[in-house]
């Protein structure tokens, strides 16, 4: 199957698997296993923070910083189509208290920074306490402006708000911008990393920040539900995940190219924006709900997996590791095979 749902469907090879199985374990809610220590030490130096903290998925991640950073009656400025706000179940508003306050995003992917401005409350009882800035890098596949977090660090400072980073595609910003991902990192106050996109780890997740952010956060993720035992064995993936699978995150940005332009070629799609961002190709169609679910099932029988509609009749397609040139070429003459019919 040629699989462009999404970059998480990726599996672990052999090596991975084998680095697995070997990996030294103990009881990391004890504090006892020296792979998840090594992997937290690993990340945090590459993000420029203090220190980093295992999670089984972002969604928990991100929870337990928004939780680290927000008291019940805070509230935190975000994306309309943020990660955090739209797709992990309300769990701040449900589990936290915490109210969201989101914005519609500018089309580079940032927030308009005198909106986030305006957006902050002041000290008044009867408004919500603006507490923090959250931002996501990629978002919608995009990488955010280098000089752009400069922007958004002042104009957190300056109005006292906390400053959390969504990264969970960090690593590709940092491929597409050509710069090291301390550079994007540094200036949050914390930072969630996601092993299983495009790095291709089975699962896990790090949240990396200052020391005291992070013991915060080991308290909330034990609440959780999210302390893990012998779990080296899946840290050794993230390790193995690290030293091996970012550079060729390069690979599928040029495939994604390579996809927006096999795109463009079929009359019937429209490649958003023209082109690809990092490992993703947005395509909008006119097809309705029906006809979408003709192409996805012509695809499938074909050999191709197609991820859902999008709102604004969206089509999104996602390259990672296991996909090669020729199954871009595949997959662009299915897609063009089921509208010649
Ligand atoms: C995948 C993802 C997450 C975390 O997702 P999990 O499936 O919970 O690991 C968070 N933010 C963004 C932007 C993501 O793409």
């Amino acid at each position: 199957m040629i699989d462009l749902r999404s970059d998480t469907v990726t599996t672990p090879g052999d090596d991975m698997r084998r680095a697995m199985a070997q990996a030294a374990v103990g009881d990391d809610v004890y504090g006892e296993d020296p792979t998840v220590q090594h992997l937290e030490r690993k990340i945090a130096d590459l993000a420029g923070q203090e220190a980093a903290l295992f999670f089984p998925s972002g969604t928990q991640s991100n929870l337990a910083a928004l939780l680290s950073h927000c008291q019940r009656g805070d509230e935190y400025i975000v994306a309309q189509n943020a990660h955090t706000y739209r797709y992990e179940a309300g769990g701040a508003a449900v589990l936290g208290g915490i109210q969201p306050q989101p914005l519609e995003c500018e089309h580079d992917g940032t927030l308009d920074l005198d909106k986030v401005a305006d957006a902050v409350k002041v000290d008044d009882f009867h408004f919500a306490r603006s507490r923090l800035l959250a931002l996501e890098n990629t978002i919608g596949g995009k990488a955010l402006p280098l000089d752009y977090l400069a922007r958004a660090e002042a104009v957190a400072r300056r109005h006292n708000l906390g400053l959390h980073l969504d990264g969970a595609r960090i690593f590709n910003a940092a491929v597409a911008l050509g710069v090291e991902v301390s550079q994007l990192t540094r200036r949050f106050d914390s930072v969630s990393i996601c092993l299983s996109k495009g790095l291709g780890a089975p699962i896990g997740s790090l949240l990396c920040a200052r020391h005291d952010l992070i013991d915060r956060a080991r308290r909330w993720r034990k609440m959780l539900g999210g302390g893990m035992r012998q779990v080296g064995i899946l840290a050794a993936a993230g390790i193995y995940a690290l030293e091996h699978n970012r550079d060729r995150l390069q690979q599928d940005h040029l495939h994604a190219q390579q996809l927006a332009a096999a795109c463009a070629a079929i009359e019937q799609f429209k490649v958003v924006d023209g082109k690809a961002h990092t490992n993703m190709v947005f395509v909008a169609t006119t097809l309705s709900e029906n006809e979408f679910a003709a192409l996805q099932a012509h695809a499938k029988a074909n050999g191709l997996l197609l991820g859902g509609r999008l709102g604004g009749n969206i089509l999104r397609l996602v390259t990672h590791k296991q996909i090669s040139a020729q199954d871009i070429t595949k997959a662009a003459q299915i897609c063009a095979e089921f509208f010649a019919q």
